[in-house]
């Protein structure tokens, strides 16, 4: 069946087509519980402690944008897959696949931006490899970064934990990572005030489970795909709608002009510092003013609800109350975007 088929583009786009090919080939291939329920962090037990463990590659062009660069990114997406699976990061790893001819001095700069990045949160970066690959046999550089931490005793979160009527949360704006690196690829570059929204959520994370404990039922960091992908996810693994409200999606009018401006939907954009969190209804409200009392968090939004209808649908309903599926991404959107 796979016989002369190619890896496309798109397989890397965080959308239905990575689905498939983590789906129909790579799990296959490992096939363990762990790995199959595709969480942002394995779970491991060790003694009495529960450890995350989670792994990421960088590929992202170009290697500086508005807001990071590869090096922030690396360490933030990794702590943020960590994050929200609850769980405190303790130290990373680092490799770094480098192309012949690379300047030293940008090498310098991305590697001072990790390091500064993983000490304002208080982590170290303790072990990596480094290789080099002949001119044309990457891109400049990738980098892959491991994640270990160890999940608060408060953390219950999982799909299982969903029930209808509980809320949607998004912490903040959508879109700004994928539309600022967008604007600055050399095919399409144009001049804006766009930012990434590149950080790690850790601490409001930890800050929202040590609060509220096993009413925060489930959290997500939209990256690839974006919203569209991770709420799609959600509504696949708990076999239920999720009814979003177009009015309550934070966006910046830059941000949502530039998608519309490309021919790109916001809601399948990546972001680089966000969530989405999941939690009881009759907490949502508490939630929300923590969330808002931190930077990373002033926009966050009670955007939907988990509905009652036993099917897997993202549904959005639009400023002028019409209805409109949000599907699964395809992935061929934004290829290399982190
Ligand atoms: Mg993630």
């Amino acid at each position: 069946m796979t016989a002369g088929k190619k890896i496309l583009l798109a397989h890397g786009g965080g959308g239905r087509l990575s689905g498939e090919l983590i789906n129909e080939i790579i799990l296959p291939a490992f096939d363990n519980k762990t790995l199959s329920g595709l969480t942002d962090s394995a779970e491991i037990k060790l003694d009495s402690q529960n450890i995350c463990f989670t792994t990421d590659s960088y590929v992202i062009k170009p290697l500086f944008f508005s807001g990071g660069d590869i090096g922030k990114l690396a360490v933030c997406g990794t702590l943020n897959d960590l994050a929200v699976c609850g769980a405190k990061p303790v130290a990373i790893s680092m490799a770094l696949i480098i192309e012949e001819g690379l300047e030293i001095e940008i090498l310098q700069k991305i590697l001072n931006s990790a390091a500064k990045t993983a000490k304002q949160q208080n982590v170290s970066i303790v072990c990596g490899d480094t290789k080099v690959v002949e001119a044309g046999g990457a891109d400049k550089i990738f980098i892959n970064t491991t994640g270990i931490g160890i999940k608060l005793s408060q953390a219950a979160m999982g799909f299982e934990k969903i029930k209808t009527g509980d809320a949607v949360i998004i912490s903040g704006t959508i879109a700004d990572h994928g539309m600022t690196i967008m604007s600055q690829r050399e095919e399409i570059k144009f001049e804006s005030s766009l930012k990434s929204d590149c950080a790690a959520v850790s601490e409001l994370c930890i800050k929202l489970i040590e609060t509220f404990g096993s009413d925060i039922k489930f959290m997500r960091d939209p990256t690839r795909g974006g919203l569209s992908a991770t709420l799609n996810e959600i509504a696949d693994k708990i076999d239920c709608s999720i009814e979003i409200y177009e009015e309550k999606i934070p966006i910046e009018p830059t941000v949502k002009a530039a998608a519309e401006m490309l021919g790109f939907d916001a809601l399948e954009i990546a972001n680089e510092g966000k969530f989405v969190a999941i939690v009881s209804a009759d907490k949502a409200k508490q939630c929300l003013e923590l969330c808002r009392k931190s930077p990373l968090g002033k926009n966050a939004s009670l955007i939907g609800r988990i509905a009652e209808k036993n099917q897997p649908l993202v549904e959005l309903i639009t400023t002028i109350e019409g209805r409109r599926i949000v599907q699964m991404p395809y992935g061929r959107e934004l290829p290399r975007i982190c």
